[in-house]
This record gives C-alpha cells, structure tokens and sequence, in this order.
C-alpha cells in the first residue's frame, strides 16, 4: 500500500535523540519511520524534502483562551478561527481552551456551548479545560460526565474575587476532593487576592511618577503573591492527595516549591509561558508599556533564569503560552489605570520561535529537551500521549518540519494572529514552521496558514 505522505531525509526528534529518516503516513497515521526505498517514494502521493530541518511532532499548547469575554463589553480579538490559524502558522497542532462559564453555569453546559463555538472553525485540533466559577455539589455528576467526554481537568482562580471568579481555601480543598474522587486533574491559577489588594493599595499610594503608569502592576502583583498561593496550593493537593497543576509560572520561589513537592513525589506539574522566559518587567515602562500587562505580570532576570533552568533541568515539563489578545484600541481603554488593563499577550503563532531562540539557537538547551517541552510534556501531562505529541507508529501524523536555519523579524502586518501589534514586533526570531500537517494533511507552510476548508476536531483526553 502507498503512502499518501513521505517526509524525506529529515532530522527525526524523539526523546531518545536525533537521526536521519524518512516517515510514511497513511489515512492521517504514521505508518513508517526509518529508511525508505526509492519505490516506496516514488509511489507516494507526496514527498516533501526535509533535509536541513529538524522533523517533530506538532507542538502543543495546552493554555489558551479564544473568544474568551473579558467583563460585558470586551473579548479577546483572537477567535477560534483567527487563534487556531495562528497556533498551525506558528507550528501548533493542539490546543487546549478553557471554557469560561458565567457564575452559576454548570461546566458541563459550559462546555457543550464552548464545543459548539470552536468546532465548526478550528483549524487545529483542541481540547478543554473545565473551569469552575463557583461550587455547586449537584456539578459532582458534571464532572463525572466530563471525564467521559474527554476532559479531566478543572481550572480554578484564587484570585479574581472582584469578577466572582474566585475560589476559596474551602472550594480549592472542596473540589480537590472531588477530583481525587474522579482521577481529575486540578489546574490551579496561583495568586494570593489579598495580598494583591495589599499592594496595589500601596502602588497607588505612590506619587504619579514612582508608579510609572502600568509599571505600576508590577509594584501591585509582587512576586510573593504567586509564591505564596502556589505553596498553598501545593499544601492543599497534599492534604487532598489530589494532581495539581500550577498554570503560568512566573516566579523563582514558586518553581522552588514546584520542585520540593516533586522531590517528595506529590503529583504536582507546572508549566511556564514564553513571555516569562523572554520578556523583563521594564517592558510595563514608557507609553506602550501597559500593552505589555498580563496577569501574572513580567518579572526581572532573576525569575527568567530561575524558570529557564527549572524547563532545562525537568522541574517544569510544559510551555503553555496563556495566549489571550488583545488589540491596541483594547489596550488603550486602560486610560491610565493600571488596574483597568486588559491583562493578557498574544503567543501560538511566536511561541516556538521565542523558546528556540532563547535554547537551542544559543546553544542553551538540547534541541531534543527543547522538543519535550512543546510536545511529550503537555501530551503527557494533559492526557494525550501518545496519540498526540509523539511520532510512534500508528499515532496521529501532527508532524512539524522545523528549519532551524531560517530567521525573521516580527511583523504583525503579516501575522495570523488578529491584532495590530505583537511583544515581540521589530525583533529577529530563529526557526520558521517549515511545513505542518494535521493527521497528514498539509494546514501551514513558511509560517502561514493554508487557506484551504481544513478542520480540526475536538480531541479526547484520558485521566
Ligand atoms: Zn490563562
């Protein structure tokens, strides 16, 4: 039987390192990996030369927000249309949403009108998370329900208590329980809201200049907000015994305690974004800076090394990017305001760039470690090894052709991403999705989208 696809003469990553091979897909599987004859290509309907590229799974992201409406008036810019074209432009195949229901709504509806968006759109494939607005004990038998439906994970805010958000010491443990019950997942933004009130009292206590406008978020979300609640966190899923997972690190005493609870074998993971990696709190500064705003916010070199070393060395296995895009004009409505920011930074289509020019361009990371990070760590993570994140036979053909020799200068005007400006604009990233494919279909090449009527699908996660 021939293949409908052949990717020739690539570099191959697998976490048991790198060689030189041909991969065979059929029917959207990977049916072949090692050396090809010459009339097995020829029989192909497809070859693509990878020589000079490195050959890896389709990157996954599992944080991202699409259509997510921030307060009556606002939504993010990206939909599932225009953030899904920008996660397959910037090699991403997977994606994980979160739903967002409205206070009172069950997760299970939440869900289902979450489905009923994205599915007839998406141009990658997704997955959900649950997030719980509020605890109802009549949700238990949702949560059973969503576990079968694919989606073993429930995401909580402890902070938030002004949009109703929020969840408590009392819901945290509440639904850890639960979740211990069902084999969920507890994925956990980790801020303390008190001590944030403490602190932004105190930034707008300060003379005008001291504050430096949305400088100023960074005065009032100290680093001892994150860390404090993500050791209580920790604290809570030990007592619970429940898996935790701390979204968006941003701190060095967080990963610190990240990696004391893993030395004492808790069923804790945790996941940094590339802004953290790459971008320093003095961004906030000068007219644009509240563009910059992300909750948690930017942070100084001493937490960036911290987080980099902590992804190198194994204490963190995922890259998330907390994609959530806002344009100028939103942006601007801050007026201001430091609190009135719409928090949040574009990233699917310039997460890969900015973590490959950061490791393995500079010779700071193993391109196999750098591979992990993107596709076996969340897969593994989330409940989607091996269909996905990995090139075994027989799993999904998501396969990104990475030239790691090509390099460009950040452009929004040219970008997928909806949105007139981007962090990393003006600045020259290396590597460039070369070609990506979907269950072996082609869906970008040369960092752009294919215009072609390609769907992804809804993908089932196990526990
Ligand atoms: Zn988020």
């Amino acid at each position: 039987m021939d293949y409908s696809l052949v990717i020739a003469g690539g570099s191959v990553v697998t976490p048991r390192g790198i060689r030189i091979a041909d991969m065979g897909v059929r029917s959207g599987k990977i049916v072949k990996l090692g050396a090809m004859g010459k009339r097995a290509r020829q029989a192909a309907r497809r070859v693509v030369d990878a020589s000079g590229c490195f050959v890896m799974p389709g990157a996954i992201d599992p944080h991202v927000h699409l259509d997510l409406p921030i307060g009556p008036r606002m939504t993010t810019s990206d939909d599932f249309d225009t953030g899904t074209r920008a996660a397959v432009a910037g090699g991403v195949t997977t994606i994980i949403d979160y739903t967002t229901p409205k206070p009172g709504q069950g997760p299970l509806d939440a869900f289902r009108k979450r489905r009923a968006l994205a599915d007839p759109v998406v141009r990658c494939d997704y997955g959900l998370h649950n997030v719980l607005i509020g605890w109802d004990p009549k949700w238990k038998s949702d949560l059973a329900k969503l576990v079968k439906l694919g989606a073993p994970s429930v995401k909580m805010f402890m902070i938030y208590a002004d949009r109703g958000w929020q969840a408590d010491d009392g819901m945290l443990t509440e639904v850890m329980e639960q979740a211990k019950r069902l084999g969920m997942q507890v994925c956990v933004h980790a801020e303390n809201d008190s001590l944030i009130s403490h602190y932004t009292d105190k930034a707008l206590g300060l003379a005008p200049k001291k504050r430096g406008g949305a400088f100023a978020l960074s005065l009032a979300r100290p680093a001892v907000c994150e860390e404090e609640a993500a050791a209580r966190a920790i604290f809570l899923a030990k007592h619970t015994g429940a898996k935790l997972h701390l979204v968006h690190l941003s701190t060095a005493g967080a990963v610190e305690s990240v990696r004391d609870a893993r030395q004492q074998g808790l069923k804790v993971t945790a996941e940094t974004c590339p802004q953290y990696l790459a971008l320093d709190a003095k961004m906030l500064s000068g007219p644009q800076g509240h563009k910059f705003g992300s909750c948690p916010p930017l942070r100084t070199a001493r937490h960036r090394r911290t987080l980099f070393r902590a992804l190198d060395s194994g204490w963190i296995d995922v890259v998330g990017t907390d994609h959530c895009t806002f344009t100028s004009a939103q942006k601007n409505t801050w007026r201001g305001d430091f609190r009135k920011i719409p928090y949040g930074l574009p990233g699917l289509e310039t997460m890969l760039r900015v973590t490959w020019t950061l490791g393995p361009a500079r010779g700071k990371m193993s391109i196999e470690r750098w591979v992990s990070i993107h596709t076996e760590g969340p897969a593994k993570t989330f409940g989607l090894w091996p269909q996905k994140g990995s090139l075994q036979m027989g799993t999904d053909a998501d396969i990104l052709v990475w030239d790691p020799s090509s390099s460009a200068s950040i452009n929004p005007k040219h970008m997928e991403t909806h949105t007139d400006w981007n962090p990393y604009q003006g600045k020259r990233l290396k590597g460039i999705a070369r070609h990506v494919f979907l269950r072996g279909m082609e869906v970008a090449s040369e960092s752009k989208c294919l215009r072609r009527p390609i769907r992804g699908r809804y993908v089932l996660r196990h526990k």
